[in-house]
């Protein structure tokens, strides 16, 4: 079926394009629009100011439903407003506090048995340089001739769309020949007493406005441990609550050296815990009652603040997907390779899509490649496959490829070789940091010049580390060429270069010195 769509719809794409298609080539146009897209979020903005720029008439929505603590923000979806921004930029002033005590090693002349963050100030910080961008967003889409609606959009037939336009609260229709659904997704709360009246979540905590304190992050994904590492390095006390295992997709081994080494960081992990309610106590403080379904033992314990950080759900419920005959799963969208739904001319791209990574950079070149498809005569098809990606924990995590586990799976244990190694980051000495979870590992195949198949690393900057590397392992990395690369010294990511001890030798992965 997705193949037959796509071929449907790139035939109809080399006419187009071999009739030179622009937005004055229909002399009276059946539709208001050419596309039409829901969501003004990365993959949203991305694909609506591609088709813009191939000539295409676009209209974007983009509305907001405030949270149930009232937390509401401007264009630009999840990344810029309650995502990847407003938590690098906590991770970033997490990180300065912790180099303010190696700066004192290092002989600077500070006090640093003083130091406090002023949350205050630094979420006014935060929140500043989000609506700098929000602006710059609305510039930019009046720039490329992109139409943007504040208003929610849903389908009333499979090319209209109905919105509620301010600020007379008039119902109008719009038509496209083409829709391209983005609307993300938010955070889910747990179906327990108190959950939604007395919990937050991601959506609230970069603009929360007293400071978290004593903070259960409920949730050990990628948010979860996020979010309880910028809080422990700002100061705050948090415990993550695990329902199962920490980092659920990623590498055991790699996941498991993670928690170490938060643990080590003074993060308690309440383990195979599940919450049961939320309720406020007469002096204000939130008494969680939560049960280990290990032991079946109920406790409770009481903090500041509950961040729920259990997943997130997409945000088809006021779509009227019906409507239009999109067909979905669970609540996200099912697409084929070309991002086309059920219905040929209606799309959807993003984190709204069943099955693919909820990532900003894949939603971002999928919703382009998508627009350059559609008005441009592309062919190209966004590849899914080796996104690289980082948890952005004080030692971060990042990785490309397959995990052990999958790579045995998929292969089998006997035509794997994992070749690993413990390191130590020059920068750590001097403030005799622990170097205990500095480890990597190259996941490849046993013969032949032994393609890369997945390569992961704690360490610092790990994202920055990986990056490069990505693109070596999606130009088809092998271990012979990863080991005639020379590194750059001093640096970590040098140590891929130096990777020697496979695990199947047994030999201690541990370095004896740095630089030989
Ligand atoms: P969104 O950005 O969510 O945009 C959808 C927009 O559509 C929203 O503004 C929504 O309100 C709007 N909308 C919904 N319904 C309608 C409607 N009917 N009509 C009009 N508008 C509608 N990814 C990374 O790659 N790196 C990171 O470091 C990272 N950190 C993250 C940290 C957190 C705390 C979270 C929650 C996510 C993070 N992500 C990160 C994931 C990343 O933010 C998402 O993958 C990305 O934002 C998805 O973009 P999108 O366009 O699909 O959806
Ligand atoms: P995840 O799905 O990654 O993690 C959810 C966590 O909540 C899991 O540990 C899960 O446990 C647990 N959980 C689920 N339901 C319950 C429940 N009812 N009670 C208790 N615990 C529960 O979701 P996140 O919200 O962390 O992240 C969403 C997505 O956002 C990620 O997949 C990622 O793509 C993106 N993101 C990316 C980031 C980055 O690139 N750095 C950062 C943040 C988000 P269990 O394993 O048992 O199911």
């Amino acid at each position: 079926m997705s193949t037959i769509k796509f071929l449907r719809s790139s035939t109809h794409n080399a006419l187009r394009s071999s009739l030179g298609w622009c937005r004055h080539a229909a002399s009276r146009p059946r539709y208001d629009y050419d596309l039409v897209v829901l969501g003004g979020g990365s993959a949203g903005l991305a694909c609506a100011k591609e088709a813009a720029g191939c000539g295409a008439r676009v209209l974007c929505f983009d509305y907001v439903k405030p949270t149930p603590v009232g937390t509401k923000w401007g264009i630009g979806g999840t990344c810029v407003n309650v995502g990847c921004i407003p938590k690098k930029l906590m991770h970033q002033a997490s990180l300065l506090g912790e180099a303010v005590h190696e700066a004192v090693a290092y002989g600077w002349n500070v006090d640093d048995k003083n130091i406090r963050p002023d949350w205050g100030k630094l979420v006014r910080s935060v929140q500043n340089h989000i609506k700098s961008v929000n602006w710059v967003t609305r510039v930019d889409l009046r720039d490329k001739k992109v139409e943007y609606v504040n208003s929610m959009g849903s389908f009333r037939d499979s090319h209209t769309i109905e919105y509620v336009a301010m600020p007379d609260a008039e119902h109008r229709q719009v038509t496209s020949e083409y829709v391209v659904v983005a609307v993300g997704g938010r955070p889910r709360y747990p179906d327990i007493p108190g959950a939604v009246e007395l919990g937050i979540t991601s959506d609230d905590i970069f603009s929360y406005e007293r400071e978290p304190g004593r903070t259960l992050v409920v949730g050990a994904g990628y948010v979860g441990l996020e979010c309880a590492c910028f809080l422990k390095g700002l100061g705050y006390e948090p415990t993550v609550m695990v329902r199962s295992i920490v980092l659920r997709g990623f590498d055991r081994q790699m996941s498991e050296l993670l928690a170490a080494m938060m643990t080590e960081r003074g993060i308690p992990f309440l383990g195979t815990t599940i919450p049961k309610a939320v309720e406020r106590q007469a002096d204000g403080r939130l008494l969680v009652r939560y049960r280990n379904t290990t032991t079946q033992m109920d406790g409770s314990d009481v903090f500041d603040t509950v961040l729920w950080a259990i997943g997130r759900k997409g945000l088809i419920e006021d779509l009227n997907l019906e409507a239009a005959g999109v067909k979905t799963h669970d609540d996200k969208i099912v697409v084929d390779a070309a991002e086309a739904t059920s219905v040929p001319h209606i799309f959807a791209v993003g984190d709204i899509i069943y099955g693919r990574p909820e990532l900003t950079p894949v939603a971002i070149l999928s919703g382009r490649l998508l627009a350059r498809r559609l008005f441009a005569g592309s062919t190209q098809l966004m590849d899914y496959a080796d996104v690289a990606t980082t948890v952005f924990t004080p030692l971060e995590y990042s990785c490309v490829g397959m995990s052990e586990e999958t790579a045995i799976e998929l292969r089998g244990a006997d035509n794997i070789e994992v070749f690993h190694g413990y390191y130590k980051p020059t920068e750590f000495f001097i403030p005799q940091k622990s170097v205990r979870h500095c480890y990597l590992k190259a996941v490849a195949e046993v013969s032949g010049d032994q393609k890369i198949l997945g390569l992961h690393y704690i360490g610092p900057v790990a994202g920055e580390v990986i990056q490069g590397f990505a693109a070596a392992l999606k130009s088809g990395l092998t271990v012979k060429t990863l080991l005639n690369t020379v590194g750059i010294h001093p640096t970590t990511a040098e140590e891929f270069t130096r990777l020697s001890i496979t695990k199947r030798s047994g030999r201690d992965p541990t370095p004896a010195s740095c630089c030989s």
